[in-house]
């Protein structure tokens, strides 16, 4: 059958009132684009880590206020009155890349590398969920390139910390002692010649092919694919 967009709409994510200010918000946005109650089901993607399974948000940072615990599928079927089905954010983005494989039994290693560090695993055709749906959380890995710095989650040696946009850009500041105000800059910079730019663009690239090489050993992916904003700062990342 054919997809097909029928309608779009934005509003702002209202994160610092919490949960239910963010369930309402994503049940007015439901409303808006279906004014005639056609749909018959809700999907979400969301961010956090959320298992699919019981609809909720197993854990989150604080970046929605309240957002680890949210019973994220029954939340806003309460307020629609439409079964839902939820995932988190980056597994979906994967989604399509895995039924794009030529084999529907094949396997993807998928990594969203962008102000975080993401990614999704899938095998012999299924997405992999994972205890409480942390299957694929990939930013948290250890790696070589970060020992000794400190992570978003209170553990230090992080991938996350070196390979992310934001982590690139700190990197070129811890080596240049000045802060660039995004990542852009710094890749403006490698591409001028600038030695401390090029090497912190390589150094978040090595570190996340180091991670992803060791997971494609232990998986056998017929796929890697990496997705993100990082990656689009041109050849030098690739
Ligand atoms: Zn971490």
């Amino acid at each position: 059958y054919k997809r097909q967009v029928l309608a779009r709409h934005t509003r702002a994510t209202p994160a610092r009132e919490g949960a239910a200010a963010v369930l309402d918000a994503l049940a007015g946005a439901a409303a808006e684009v279906d004014p005639d109650g056609l749909a018959s089901l809700i999907g979400i993607a969301a961010a956090g880590v959320v298992d699919p399974r019981g609809g909720m948000v197993t854990s989150a940072t604080d970046s929605i206020r309240g957002w680890a615990g949210t019973a994220l599928g029954a939340g806003l079927a309460d307020r629609t009155g439409l079964p839902v089905a939820c995932d988190n954010d980056v597994r979906a983005t994967a989604g399509p890349e895995l039924a794009a494989l030529a084999d529907s039994r094949g396997s993807l290693l998928y990594a969203a590398v962008g102000t975080g560090v993401g990614g999704a695993l899938a095998v012999d055709g299924r997405m992999l969920h994972g205890a409480a749906g942390i299957a694929g959380h990939l930013g948290h890995l250890p790696s070589p390139e970060a020992a000794g710095l400190p992570c978003t989650c209170g553990a230090t040696g992080h991938l996350e910390v070196i390979a992310s946009g934001p982590g690139i850009t700190a990197h070129y500041a811890r080596l240049t002692g000045t802060r660039p105000d995004r990542l852009e800059t710094v890749a403006a910079r490698a591409a001028g010649g600038e030695q401390a730019a090029v090497r912190a663009i390589t150094t978040g690239a090595t570190a996340a092919g180091r991670v992803l090489g060791g997971l494609a050993n232990a998986l056998g992916p017929d796929r890697v694919v990496v997705g993100g904003g990082v990656p689009r700062i041109g050849a030098l990342y690739r």
